[in-house]
């Protein structure tokens, strides 16, 4: 059993020209609503590759959080602890412009009131994998409690609570939040740095690099595969769900950043930030 601890949002995603200065309005040229959320996206990409997840997040007790309550139930996740909060589901507003870059606004909503409180009985498992877009206090309570493998996926990069580190087995920032979380732009020294506190690995996603692995004394680079990527919203996502899948199945680090890695890089020759299920990947995976 995999339990994700995180956060859900709808996402609206609107296409734009240009973007609108400061009191202008501008017309959209289309609008995609999706299921986001750092939570929700790693563990609906789990559960897709086969594993049992269970998610604990919150949503409001409005037609966005039904909709997402019963978009997990589809996607064959334990929805048990899902807790509905008196305040509006969380959304995330993200505007696009002709060059692809974003404006995004997030209501943080219901995710705000997933408290330290609400975690109880289901912090008992296999792996734990929780990322920073929910309270840091509940973050820290999941972590710390916890009984199996826990992974932390430090995104978005503010951690004010740094002793949280103390609790993380194996920690997955990205180029940006390895720099932001360890103070260093030196791959080695930043790693050197967080293994003071991490227990087992940093595990750094170099996006088309692939991953650099950092255990004590042993630094192990993993190249991903070569892909014509088209979008990479929520590669980070699917590269951990890959990861806790494969080390749920008792498979060594390096073998699990591997398949993360492919499953990663082949999900961004695909639209959207939700990962591709086992069947349709099974013939890119050496076991
Ligand atoms: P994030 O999405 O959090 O910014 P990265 O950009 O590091 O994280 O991407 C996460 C993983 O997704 C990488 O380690 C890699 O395996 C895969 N990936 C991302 N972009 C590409 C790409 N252009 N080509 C191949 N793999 C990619």
């Amino acid at each position: 059993m995999i339990t994700v601890v995180g956060s859900y949002n709808v996402d609206f995603i609107l296409k734009v020209d240009k973007f609108p200065e400061e009191g202008e309005t501008v017309f959209a040229k289309d609008i995609y609503i999706s299921h986001g959320g750092k939570g929700s996206n790693q563990a609906v990409s789990a559960s897709r590759l086969g594993a049992k997840v269970r998610l604990i997040a919150a949503v409001g007790n409005d037609e966005y959080g039904r909709r997402a309550i019963s978009f997990w139930e589809d996607e064959k996740i334990d929805v048990g602890y899902v807790k509905i909060k008196n305040a509006p589901t969380g959304s995330a507003y993200i505007i696009v412009n002709e060059n692809g870059q974003n404006m995004i606004v997030v209501n943080r909503g219901a995710n705000i009131f997933l408290l330290p409180e609400d975690l109880n009985s289901e912090l008992k498992g296999e792996v734990m994998l929780t990322q920073l877009e929910i309270r840091e206090d509940t973050v820290k309570k999941a972590l710390r409690e916890f009984n199996g493998l826990r992974i932390l996926n430090p995104a978005p990069a503010t951690l004010n609570d740094i002793s949280i580190l103390d609790y993380v087995d194996i920690l997955t920032p990205n180029e940006v939040e390895f720099k932001e979380l360890s103070g260093a732009d030196d791959l080695d020294y930043g790693i050197e740095v967080l293994l003071k506190k991490v227990k087992k690995a940093v595990i750094i996603t170099l996006g088309e690099k692939g991953a650099l692995i950092g255990m004590r004394n042993k630094r192990i680079r993993v190249e991903t595969m070569k892909v014509n990527a088209i979008d990479t919203t929520g590669a980070g996502d699917v590269f951990n769900a890959t990861l806790a899948v494969y080390l749920e199945k008792g498979y060594e680090i390096e073998r699990a950043v591997r398949i993360a890695n492919i499953i990663a890089a082949y999900s961004t020759t695909k639209i959207g930030a939700l990962g591709p299920r086992l069947e349709e990947v099974k013939s890119l995976i050496e076991e």
